[in-house]
């Protein structure tokens, strides 16, 4: 028999996706890893998955312990599925203007969702803080940090990684990926290097978010904004910290939606906003190099996550986007 093990056992060992219409037009290997064939539906049930079980094992999350976490949602639907199996109680704390999809699906999976204003990270109420103090007062409960908890990276390290290299058998050119904590990343190209330190690594940013210029000059510098959910920061995490990054692309919104809609009329696949701009990034890097070259890239999560917004032409149009025809 082949078996995993509960929801659990499920995570992990996603397939990695070569997009046909993609890889023929720019001459490269184009490869999704679909990360929204995890059993929560994206690539953060990994990340929730390392949290969890480095708080076990640390002793910090005692049974029937509490877990709160500040998150734009998949790290807290990871963490409702997670905590339902292992008998925790579940606190989200996320920014109001999140897709509703993704509150409601939090609500329905037995988190406690406690939506809140979007502020920025400087502010006292930025969700994330207020995670942090939420935990702090409640007995037995941690905070899943994810963005400065760096056992985030090391499930990536540990998991999505060496499945990259096992899949490609090592051909591998180069690796692209846009940020929230950064865990991704971060866990991935640390692998990757250690393995080939030839192997590219990029960041794709999108528009409002300071990692662009931060990986071009230094700087962290924001310019614009962006109707992605999940990616782009204005600081460099605990998670991010020492990544070798050697370059890095950003996708604006339009390029976005293009892509999203793309992947679905062509390659059948259905995924959200920051797969768009991962997927992007991926075709413009593999123009920049030129015929020959693997690309991969992940599909971080489900279009229908969001369908009310990205698959709603009005709501395109209301900000200032032309929705593909
Ligand atoms: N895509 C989506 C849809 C996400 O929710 C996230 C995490 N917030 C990411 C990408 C980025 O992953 P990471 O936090 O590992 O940088």
């Amino acid at each position: 028999m082949n078996l995993r093990e509960g929801f659990i056992g499920a995570i992990g060992n996603t397939p990695l996706i070569r997009l046909a219409r993609l890889s023929e037009e720019t001459g490269c290997e184009i490869l999704a890893k679909a990360e929204f064939l995890n059993p929560g539906g994206s690539v953060k049930d990994r990340a929730a998955l390392g949290i969890i079980e480095d708080a076990e094992r640390s002793g910090r999350l005692r049974p029937r312990g509490t877990v709160v976490e500040g998150t734009a949602g998949n790290t807290g639907i990871g963490l409702a599925h997670i905590c339902a199996v292992r008998g925790y109680r579940c606190i989200i704390v996320i920014p109001d203007n999140q897709s509703p999809e993704k509150l409601e699906l939090l609500r329905h999976l037995g988190a406690e969702v406690r939506a809140v204003p979007p502020k920025p990270y400087s502010d006292p109420h930025n969700y994330q803080k207020i995670a942090g103090r939420v935990a702090a007062e409640l007995p037995g409960a941690i905070w899943a940090n994810q963005f400065d908890n760096t056992a985030n990276r090391e499930i990536h390290y540990r998991t999505t990684g060496p499945e990259i290299w096992r899949d490609t058998e090592g051909r591998i050119d180069a690796f692209v990926c846009a940020t929230g904590t950064g865990g991704t990343l971060a866990g991935v190209s640390r692998y990757l290097k250690e393995h080939n330190a030839a192997v590219r690594i990029v960041l794709a940013d999108p528009m409002g978010s300071a990692l662009y210029h931060w990986v071009l000059d230094g700087e962290l510098l924001a310019e614009g904004s962006s109707i992605t959910e999940g990616i782009g920061t204005s600081r460099v995490t605990a998670n991010l910290q020492d990544t070798l990054i050697d370059s890095a692309l950003r996708i604006d919104d339009q390029h976005c939606i293009d892509m999203v809609y793309r992947l679905l009329r062509e390659e059948g696949l259905f995924v959200g906003s920051s797969s768009g701009i991962n997927v992007s990034a991926a075709v413009r890097l593999a123009a920049d190099l030129g015929p020959g070259h693997t690309v991969v890239t992940l599909l971080c999560d489900r279009g229908g996550l969001y369908a009310r917004r990205l698959f709603n032409p009005n709501w395109l149009r209301e900000k200032g986007l032309t929705p593909p025809v």
